[in-house]
């Protein structure tokens, strides 16, 4: 097995390994730190959790050991959020506790910037920001990035899924062509993957399974339903009190309000939360939400990133999104670090496609509850093409038809549990719709605010 003394680290870092209480590297550790270290480009497919920001930071504090902050920023760590932001920061701080002349700083938006400007000033070799502040902060001549020698992209795929896309692709022009690049994703979009083979030089590609993923973690529910019917289901499912603390994701700030709206309008106690929203009045809706004086909070998925809440039952997909990844980012907010969690997507006929597609990334049905009590009625609806399954289902899964999504009766069911299939499991159907399939290949423009 390996140990981190077998990696030519020096000795103030391998001290503040110990001190941090690591007894052996994580595998991405193992695999990434002598290649960077040696001067590799990496291409890691990791999540949060693996190690991952050990794994770069360590050999880029080795790295940098010997330069002086007045030398100016050797390393620009980018990241989507705030809260990756100052984690990593703290892990640099952690692991060059015992090098006097190593500083950095974190850089992030949504906060008033004259302190993360006064660090700047005094120098850093190292600089963790996120997208926006960056830019910001850059073209006002603050951060000098000619100097680099190591630019991380971290969490790369929640950049795409954020908006950020663009910001990166401006940043790579701000950046020196000729440095070390570590650039990090959970999933490979393929907007993901063309700009990691433009951004890295021969890299070494390392991947890290994870030990169960979030689509297998998290218990996943689909409802047909009309659209102008959402509203009454999710009134309908809130009456359940088994759904305590409940993120509901809508598509636009104006969605997010008009849910905000109904829910109170029914008596539940519910905040959005999005870009058109002041800092203040997001944090005062968080911290209810935390406090479990709201019980629902409603969320684009930009102002969702904000979001850092361990013990959230559900999440509720109110509208699903176009974009598959963005549909595994939202249900990883339930069901963290191993908690159990539930996902409830509400799917109207223009919504269908969006399935099919996150069907296929995930590579699992959602389970389709059919009784419910605005169940949408297959027959009422405009004659669908029913392709075959991209798989062949089991024997044990019985065959998938359209009948099977009618509903079996209007009553209204206590609470989401109810599984459609006569047999007790998943049942589902696949429609896909030609003409939607091909019109939502080109994505909607996802919301896009500064951090
Ligand atoms: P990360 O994936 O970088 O967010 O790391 C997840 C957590 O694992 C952090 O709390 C780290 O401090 C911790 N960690 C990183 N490397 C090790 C290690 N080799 N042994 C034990 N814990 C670690």
């Amino acid at each position: 097995m390996t140990k981190f003394t077998d990696f030519p680290l020096i000795a103030p870092i391998q001290k503040a390994i110990k001190d941090a209480g690591y007894t052996a590297p994580t595998p991405i550790q193992t695999r990434a730190i002598p290649e960077i270290l040696e001067g590799k480009d990496i291409l890691g497919y990791a999540q949060t959790g693996t190690g991952k920001t050990a794994a770069f930071t360590l050999p880029i504090i080795q790295g940098i050991a010997k330069t002086s902050p007045r030398h100016g920023i050797k390393a620009l760590i980018v990241t989507p959020t705030r809260e990756l932001a100052i984690q990593i920061g703290e892990n640099i701080s952690t692991y060059s506790q015992h090098l006097n002349n190593v500083r950095h700083a974190v850089i992030f938006g949504g906060v008033n910037p004259s302190s993360q400007i006064n660090s700047l000033k005094r120098g850093v070799q190292i600089l963790v920001a996120t997208p926006g502040r960056l830019l910001d902060l850059h073209s006002q001549g603050y951060i000098k990035l000619h100097q680099l020698d190591y630019f991380v992209l971290d969490e790369a795929d929640r950049m795409l899924d954020m908006g950020f896309i663009h910001d990166i692709k401006r940043i790579l022009k701000i950046i020196p062509e000729k440095r070390q690049t570590l650039f990090f994703s959970a999933t490979m979009p393929k907007e993901i993957e063309r700009l990691a083979a433009r951004m890295l030089t021969k890299p070494m590609t390392i991947e890290i399974a994870q030990k169960s993923s979030t689509a297998e973690r998290v218990e996943q529910q689909l409802y047909h339903v009309a659209k102008a019917d959402k509203r009454k289901l999710l009134v309908h499912l809130l009456e359940d009190e088994t759904l305590e603390s409940v993120l509901v994701f809508t598509r636009t700030k104006h969605g997010a309000d008009r849910v905000a709206k109904i829910l109170n309008k029914a008596k539940v106690p519910a905040a959005a939360i999005h870009g058109n929203k002041s800092q203040t009045a997001r944090q005062k809706a968080l911290k209810a939400f935390k406090a479990r004086d709201i019980r629902v909070l409603i969320a684009t998925d930009i102002a969702a990133r904000g979001i850092d809440v361990d013990s959230l039952s559900h999440v509720i997909n109110y509208e699903l999104p176009n974009i598959p990844e963005t549909y595994v980012h939202r249900i990883g907010r339930t069901g963290r670090a191993g908690r159990e969690g539930v996902a409830i997507s509400f799917c109207d006929i223009e919504e269908r496609s969006y399935v099919v597609d996150i069907e296929k990334l995930i590579r699992k049905r959602i389970t389709m509850i059919a009784e419910h009590p605005f169940s949408e009625n297959a027959d009422a609806m405009p004659a669908p093409v029913e392709k075959p399954a991209r798989r062949r289902p089991k024997p044990s899964e019985g065959r998938a038809n359209s009948r099977s999504t009618k509903p079996k009766a209007k009553k209204p069911s206590k609470g989401p549990k109810k599984e459609g299939a006569r047999d007790g499991k998943p049942s589902h159907t696949h429609f896909k719709n030609k003409a939607k399939k091909t019109s939502h290949r080109k994505p909607r423009r996802q919301e896009n605010t500064s951090v």
